[in-house]
């Protein structure tokens, strides 16, 4: 897609690549990320000036000295700076030093406060302004912000979508959802939507394959966090890649002509395999849960010098089971093959009891 870098909001509908580090560090690395992001067509950079860190005595970026680094870098290179403002003294400062774009944190979204104050400190000022998606998988509150910032006037109205938290295991830092950024595209289906691979994945490795999954189902762009040395930055190192390896994204990447009914296609195929994942959790959960029980029984069989393996429970067991089978209209013989693994499994469990409250005795 290298050769498709755009600019937001221009009539041809291509993506539009934003690129650059999570933090501002120095003007040193702020202007060779900007001159590496260059050479490879990128024309808008990103850089946290202020960042919004779970724990303190974390890096919270510079702050506004790192304005005038912007400034100062912009007069040698044609490029648009974006950055992320989290109250209206942000704004403030960011319209000062002749910020480009300004984007709106995941964790500023799921405050209607503040993002009203923010909306208000733009009132008669046309700069573009991208919003992040909540934390939280809330389509409302995401539109909300959107809905403050487009009554406040901003017409070059943009979202990102970054990932949800979730309090299940993932691969992903932020969990993608995808039906949620896509129904908010066919709630507003001018409203240009961006993707942050970078958030969404947390490592570098995930970063391509969600980047073609938005792309796949028709984002306008991509906001991806570029390191000059991702190992060593002050934030989000993990997931940070090198111009080099942005470059071999960029060329990598396929620009497919997504039509609306592929993009419902797979949103419903994630939202599908959500639900698999979910359920397979609480399947897990029930197994474990079956274990300690298993555990417990074995204990006692112990201490009451009791055979582990008794043959009478064992043909009640396959017989109820497989009766309980049919009645939920599943496969006798396919419910019959789980219980001879999660039986010889328990065998083994309370063999290996006995074994121990033997040897401890
Ligand atoms: C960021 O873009 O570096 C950032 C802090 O993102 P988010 O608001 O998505 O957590
Ligand atoms: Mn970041």
């Amino acid at each position: 897609m290298r050769e498709r870098i755009e600019t937001l909001w221009s009539k041809e509908k291509t993506p539009i690549v934003i690129a650059g580090p999570c933090s501002a560090e120095s003007e040193e690395q702020l202007r060779l990320s900007t001159r590496m992001l260059n050479d490879l067509g990128v024309k808008v950079i990103r850089a946290g000036i202020w960042k919004p860190r779970t724990r303190p005595n974390t890096f919270e970026g510079i702050g506004s000295p790192a304005l005038q680094w912007i400034k100062d870098i912009k007069k040698d290179f044609d490029v648009q700076f974006a950055i992320e403002v989290a109250t209206a003294q942000h704004v403030e400062l960011a319209l000062k030093y002749g910020v480009d774009v300004l984007w709106i944190g995941a964790r500023t979204t799921v405050n209607p406060f503040t993002v009203q104050e923010i909306a208000d400190s733009l009132k008669g000022i046309d700069i573009p302004v991208l919003v992040k998606n909540p934390i939280n998988p809330d389509l409302a509150l995401w539109q909300g912000a959107l809905e403050r910032l487009s009554n406040a006037g901003i017409t070059k109205l943009g979202a990102i979508h970054r990932g949800f938290s979730s309090h299940r295991k993932s691969k992903y830092r932020n969990e993608p959802l995808w039906q949620i950024p896509i129904e908010l595209k066919r709630l507003y289906p001018e409203l240009p939507l961006i993707g942050d691979p970078s958030h969404i994945a947390g490592t570098r490795d995930l970063i391509e394959s969600v980047s073609q999954k938005a792309l796949d189902v028709n984002y306008d762009g991509l906001m991806i966090e570029v390191h000059p040395n991702p190992d060593k930055a002050l934030s989000d190192a993990k997931q940070q890649i090198t111009p080099a390896t942005l470059e071999h994204l960029l060329n990598t990447l396929q620009v497919r002509s997504a039509t609306s009914d592929n993009a419902l296609f797979l949103s419903k195929l994630e939202q599908l395999r959500d639900k698999i994942d979910e359920i397979d959790q609480e399947l897990i959960q029930i197994l474990r849960n079956r274990m300690e029980v298993v555990d417990e029984l074995g204990m006692y069989k112990k201490d009451n010098n009791v055979t582990i393996f008794q043959l009478n429970r064992w043909k009640e067991i396959m017989q109820s089971r497989g009766k309980w089978a049919e009645d939920a209209q599943l496969r006798r013989e396919f419910i019959e093959d789980i219980y001879k693994i999660i039986h010889e499994e328990s065998i083994k469990k309370q063999t290996s009891i006995s074994e121990a409250t033997t040897t401890n005795k």
